[in-house]
Parts: C-alpha cells; sequence; structure tokens
C-alpha cells in the first residue's frame, strides 16, 4: 500500500432530494516523500479531496491509508488529534492571526503539537530571519505565506497539503514559493500534495494526478521534474 491511498473515496452532499457528488470513488496513491501536484478545473473536487486527506471533511465511503492507518474509521476525537499532530495545512489566503507575529504564530500553532521543531530555526529556513518580530499586516503576501509555510512545517507533519498556496500571489512570487515547497520535500523528505487550477505548476511534480467530476481523470509521473529556479 502507498504511503497515502485513497481507495474508492465517495463524498456526497445534499439529501435525498438533491445530491451533490463532490468526490465519486476517486482512488490513487502516493509515495512517501512525493511532490505531488493535484491539477483540474474549479468544482473538480480538488478541496474536497484535500479536506479528506486533511482529517477536515469525512469520507462518505472508501478508505484514506495513510502512514498505514484508514483515517476514514476515525471519530472525532481521533480526527482532531490526527489534524493536530500529523498534518500541516497551507491556504491561499494564509490564515495568519493578524494580532500575533510572525513567530508568535508559529508558536502558536505548536502548543498542540506533539513533537514539534524550533519555530526560529523554521522561519530561518524559510527566509524570515529578519522579519520574526513583524505582524502580518507589515509583511509581504509572499512573506505571510512563508509564515504560513512555516507555521505547518515546524509541526514536523507527516502530509503537508497546500490548498492553491500561489493564488494570492503575482508570479514571481508564486515561484519562489513554489521553490520553498519543492526543496522542502527535496530537504526533509516530506511528503507534500499541491492542489492547483493552474497546469504551469505540473512540470515541478513528482506526480501529477488530474481529477475531473470528483475523479481521476489521468495520472503522470514525471522522471525529471524541473527544479524550480
Ligand atoms: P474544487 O476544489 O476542485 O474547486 P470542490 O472540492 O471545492 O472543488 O467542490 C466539488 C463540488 O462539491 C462542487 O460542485 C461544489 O459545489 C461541491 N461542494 C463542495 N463543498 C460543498 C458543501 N459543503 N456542500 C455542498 N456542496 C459542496
Ligand atoms: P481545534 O480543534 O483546536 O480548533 P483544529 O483541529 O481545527 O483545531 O486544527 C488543528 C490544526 O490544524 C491546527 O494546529 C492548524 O495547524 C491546522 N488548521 C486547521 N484549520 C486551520 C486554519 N483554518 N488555519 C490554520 N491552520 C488550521
Amino acid at each position: 500500500r502507498g504511503f497515502v491511498e485513497l481507495d474508492r473515496v465517495s463524498k456526497i452532499y445534499g439529501n435525498k432530494d438533491v445530491k451533490i457528488v463532490a468526490v465519486d470513488e476517486i482512488s490513487f496513491s502516493i509515495d512517501k516523500g512525493e511532490f505531488v501536484v493535484i491539477v483540474g478545473p474549479s468544482g473538480a473536487g480538488k478541496t474536497t479531496v484535500l479536506n479528506i486527506l486533511g482529517g477536515m471533511d469525512q469520507a462518505s465511503g472508501g478508505s484514506v491509508w495513510v502512514d498505514g492507518e484508514d483515517i476514514a474509521k476515525y471519530n472525532s476525537r481521533q480526527l482532531t488529534q490526527y489534524r493536530r499532530e500529523d498534518i500541516g495545512f497551507v491556504f491561499q489566503f494564509y490564515n495568519l492571526v493578524p494580532n500575533l507575529t510572525a513567530l508568535e504564530n508559529v508558536e502558536l500553532a505548536l502548543q498542540i503539537c506533539k513533537d514539534p521543531l524550533d519555530a526560529r530555526q523554521v522561519l530561518r529556513e524559510v527566509g524570515l530571519r529578519e522579519r520574526m518580530k513583524n505582524f502580518p499586516a507589515q509583511l509581504s503576501g509572499g512573506e505571510q505565506q512563508r509564515v504560513s509555510i512555516a507555521r505547518a512545517l515546524a509541526k514536523n507533519p507527516k502530509l503537508l497539503l497546500c490548498d492553491e498556496p500561489t493564488g494570492a500571489l503575482d508570479y514571481q512570487t508564486g515561484k519562489a514559493i513554489l521553490k520553498l515547497l519543492q526543496d522542502m520535500c527535496r530537504e526533509r523528505g516530506m511528503t507534500v500534495i499541491v492542489i492547483t487550477h493552474n497546469s504551469a505548476l505540473t512540470p515541478m511534480a513528482d506526480k501529477v494526478i488530474r481529477i475531473k467530476n470528483g475523479t481521476v481523470s489521468s495520472m503522470e509521473l514525471n522522471e525529471k521534474p524541473i527544479p524550480v529556479e
């Protein structure tokens, strides 16, 4: 079994009159340390898949294996612990706490986590040595996204899940963020999953999973993923 493996996972919203099949028996597998891009049009089910993987949403059916455990069988207490300890999240709009500094934002996330890394060290690693004492409003979009990546990485998670991480950034800044994610994958052996509607990101991935209508439409392996420069 893969480090991450979805086996015929579905997510159905609605009631007996209106049914929305957001994810339709999707199956795929991801190796430990892989840099994966999930791409597809708006409404394809990408965010739903990522939320199920991150324990933020419960599948309606199927199995969700992560590091040997089927999290689809977890109860809500187990899911909360899984979200806190095993998963790092990066969002399009950073979700930083505005009245806390960069350092405090990272430290806050570490309070509920089992085996955290050093917050200052991780902030230095993402290029924010000189910005730790700044508040989010004093930082550029790219710097705010670096704080949010540091916050996720400092938890030392099993999986780093990124939902449109470059979606609010200009092209150059977005590329720098993507490079940071790719470096973290290579240097830490972290498993990184990025969802996007922007197919320009696909050449950098080890694996590209294309989603359409809630299921995999095609999958590619890049023998030589392009290093982001
Ligand atoms: P993507 O991330 O690819 O844009 P989503 O996973 O957000 O797609 O959505 C997939 C489908 O599920 C869409 O048709 C969306 O409208 C629907 N959907 C997502 N969340 C909900 C919800 N909470 N209630 C009802 N429908 C939803
Ligand atoms: P709680 O149950 O204490 O409200 P959650 O279980 O929702 O916390 O979240 C646990 C972890 O998941 C947090 O430490 C954080 O890293 C991540 N997380 C979940 N949702 C968000 C969010 N909206 N913004 C930032 N991090 C989040």
